[in-house]
């Protein structure tokens, strides 16, 4: 059970620590798959993995250790100074002077189309359609946002993001190094995203160790969510926690690259080697006096069920997985408006556990989406954040600013039931003001140019 509610990281630690204690446990340098024990040539296994006729996610368990990437050191005083500020005020500000009048509508609607993360999710002949522009005039918007501060903001995927942050760097950094790492994140970024260091290493035709401390400067300085660290989810504390989220317990990718398939949901298991009670130290067993006979089965007994607990916490994280994913595909591929609460009592029912063993295998583990955003498991039962997702829909699209009392009548429109107080709650938590103040707002910006378009809060 304790195991249960280690996310994989810890888990490895208190492993490594009973392998330290215990000589009847050993841990086999091999990879197996710990779903079906095969020895492995390939991941995932092509037992566990494959490839199915249905829509049903595939659910399997990877011996592969977490990925690395953590995001780059937080700067405090940097962080509070602009918490405030919503990303896209933030970002037009500092652009604003480089924009014609005709540009600045076109900025706006780039801005409302970053994803919590800071991304891009939109496309150029989209703008250029939508705001009847040149595809060259959307372009060269662009490329003034994301080389605004936070560096990398605007990029289409995390890979662009890195680079735009790698050039902002140039002229701080060594040339060789700073050729290294772009080589790296251009063309070999699906290996340093693997941390196959040996495979870059060979194909760039330079030592290892020059490939390691050019993956680890881009870990310690670069991110590729350029947002997360000031802005988005890191304001709401009750569901983030930064360091929890650097090292994913599982990933969820698309069958084929394709997003209509079924899902592969990989559950990461802890150590690449398995562990397993030393057959050597079984044997010896058989040979050693008495005296010493009863320690010694003590140790085997233990390390025996070490083995098995892994096991059934494995069993269990694969379990769940397959009904979240199940019944969250849309939230999975969609947004958080799409987010189907599930309560940890249902979990448990359909799995036949108790109630607190969900609880348990949910606690601090966090999951990264096919977008590339890591959430905690625990947002899968956040029964606030669709509702918090209305909230913020509801002041968008405000003709005037609604009070919290209004919001709560129109949600109770809607079939949800919250009090005047909670209302203000997750207001405050989406970072969007008062009504009073919002109207104030208002005013003030009818007074600007026609062109220079309002700005919503940030979701
Ligand atoms: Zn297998």
């Amino acid at each position: 059970m304790s195991f249960l509610q280690l996310p994989a990281a810890e888990l490895e630690t208190t492993l490594a620590k009973e392998l330290a204690r215990n000589p009847a446990l050993e841990l086999v340098d091999e990879l197996r798959c710990p779903g079906c024990g095969k020895r492995l040539l390939q991941r995932p296994c092509p037992t566990c993995a494959a490839p199915s006729q249905t829509d049903h996610p595939i659910v399997y368990l990877s011996p592969r250790e977490p990925r690395a990437y953590s995001p780059a050191e937080l700067e405090t005083e940097y962080r509070d100074a602009y918490a405030h500020v919503p990303l896209d005020e933030y970002i037009l500000r500092q652009i604003g002077p480089q924009l014609t009048r005709a540009e600045r509508p076109m900025a706006a609607y780039i801005l409302a189309q970053l994803d919590e993360d800071g991304l891009f999710a939109g496309s150029p002949a989209e703008v250029a359609a939508a705001q009847r522009a040149s595809l060259s005039a959307v372009e060269r918007v662009l490329a003034l946002i994301q080389h605004a501060d936070p560096p990398g903001v605007g990029a289409r995927t995390p890979q662009e993001s890195l680079l735009v942050q790698l050039d902002s760097l140039t002229d701080s950094i060594p040339p060789a190094m700073l050729n290294l790492a772009h080589a790296i994140l251009q063309n070999h970024f699906e290996l340093l995203g693997k941390q196959d260091y040996a495979q870059i290493a060979r194909r760039l035709r330079v030592p290892r160790s020059l490939v390691e401390a050019a993956a680890r400067f881009i870990q310690r300085n670069l991110t590729p969510y350029p947002a997360r660290a000031f802005w988005g989810e890191g304001k709401v504390p009750e569901t983030e926690d930064a360091s929890a989220l650097s090292d994913p317990d599982i990933s969820i990718s698309f069958f084929n690259q394709s997003s209509g398939g079924p899902l592969m949901v990989e559950v990461f298991t802890p150590f690449s080697g398995w562990l397993r009670v030393s057959p050597d130290f079984k044997a010896a067993l058989a040979d050693c006096d008495e005296a010493d006979r009863e320690k010694l089965s003590a140790a085997v007994e233990q390390a025996a069920l070490i083995t098995k607990c892994l096991q059934q916490r494995n069993h269990t994280m694969r379990r769940l997985m397959q009904i979240i994913a199940e019944e969250q595909r849309s939230f999975i591929l969609g947004g958080d408006r799409d987010l189907r609460p599930l309560t940890r009592a249902q979990v448990a029912k359909a799995l036949a556990v108790h109630e607190s063993t969900i609880s348990r295998a949910v606690a601090g583990k966090s999951i990264a989406l096919p977008s590339g955003r890591i959430v905690p498991l625990a947002k899968f039962f956040d029964r606030s954040l669709s509702v918090r997702d209305r909230v913020r829909r509801l002041v968008e699209h405000e003709t005037r600013p609604l009070t919290d009392d209004e919001i709560a009548v129109a949600l109770a429109r809607e079939g949800i039931h919250v009090a005047r107080r909670t209302v203000a709650k997750y207001r405050n938590m989406l970072g969007i003001l008062p009504a009073n103040v919002r109207a104030r707002l208002a005013k003030t910006s009818r007074a600007r140019p026609a062109s220079m378009p309002a700005l919503t809060p940030a979701s």
